[in-house]
């Protein structure tokens, strides 16, 4: 089991922008405590190639983005203020995707304590993803002949209108998104399957649809790889997340995604996604979650 982190990195943003990334720091110090350190392979990702980047974002965009040449209209999209610090770990963040979906090409698991960036555009930025890390690794593994079809999963409660719309022209690339229906983005884009939830929904009802989803995108698509974004913003305590998803939901969320990739024997890199829980520990806690079912289906 591989994990991608990245050292301190909340500390690094200005005050005021540490928000919401204070959730992973928080998550590697716990990680530690419970004895990750001595049974996973971790590995602290240096910035993502341009070549990587620049295979699924547009040029002109990643120069502005490089540069801070941003818009007022994009850097208001975007949910931050730019900085140098800020882009750089943007990039490292895209880049510890990128080899946890290579681990999870070699049939394994792996988690990204950070991504999910699935709002970013082939050519903007929107909701705190500034370069979209699930296209990103997905193209690299297809450019790189590790996989012939990735199956993204995005079960964070706000639909992957970045990831399906880069995904669209993209051959390889299956999209499923399950989100909640009346929840930003509101204007969706089309994803190859899209589940929209009624707000509201608990436990029951998610599952069900849930297993529903799971069922036709792997029929569908055939995937030789899966990456899982894993937002836990679906929980009922979340603040912008209007479903009702316990604790215990949330957890057999994960297992069932994860059991679906054991049983058509393929590997899965997982990137954390939202989670806006006014306490942070139930964040914290969802994400361990993901963490301690990956480590015991894998190892
Ligand atoms: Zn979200």
């Amino acid at each position: 089991m591989t994990i991608a982190h990245h050292p301190l990195y909340a500390h690094k943003l200005p005050e005021g922008h540490r928000f919401p990334m204070e959730k992973y720091d928080l998550l590697e110090g716990q990680l530690k405590r419970e004895g990750y350190d001595d049974h996973c392979h971790w590995v602290c990702p240096t910035p993502v190639a341009d070549e990587d980047i620049l295979r699924v974002h547009d040029v002109q965009y990643v120069h502005r983005l490089s540069q801070g040449n941003l818009t007022r209209k994009e850097e208001r999209a975007s949910g931050f203020k730019w900085s140098e610090m800020l882009i750089l770990r943007e990039k490292t963040i895209m880049e510890g995707t990128r080899l946890c979906a290579i681990e999870a090409a070699q049939r394994g698991v792996a988690l990204n304590i950070a991504g999910g960036t699935h709002h970013a555009f082939r050519n903007r930025p929107e909701g705190f993803c500034l370069l979209n890390d699930l296209v990103i690794s997905a193209a690299h593994l297809l450019h790189s002949n590790l996989s012939k079809q990735v199956l993204i999963v995005d079960l964070d409660v706000h639909q992957g209108n970045g990831t399906a719309a880069m995904s669209s022209d993209l051959h390889g690339i299956y999209t499923l998104s399950m989100h909640g229906e009346e929840n930003y983005p509101f204007h969706k884009e089309q994803s190859d399957l899209d589940i929209g939830l009624p707000t509201g929904t608990s436990d029951h009802g998610y599952l069900t649809a849930l297993d529903q989803a799971l069922a036709q995108a792997f029929s569908e698509a055939r995937p030789d790889v899966v990456l899982y974004q894993c937002g836990v913003d679906v929980l009922a305590t979340d603040k912008l997340g209007k479903l009702a998803l316990s604790p215990e939901g949330c957890a057999e969320r994960d297992r069932r995604v994860f059991t679906a990739c054991r049983q058509h024997n393929v590997g899965v890199a997982c990137s954390m996604g939202g989670g806006y829980s006014p306490a942070i520990n139930d964040i914290v806690s969802a994400h361990m979650t993901t963490f301690n079912l990956a480590r015991e289906l894998w190892t």
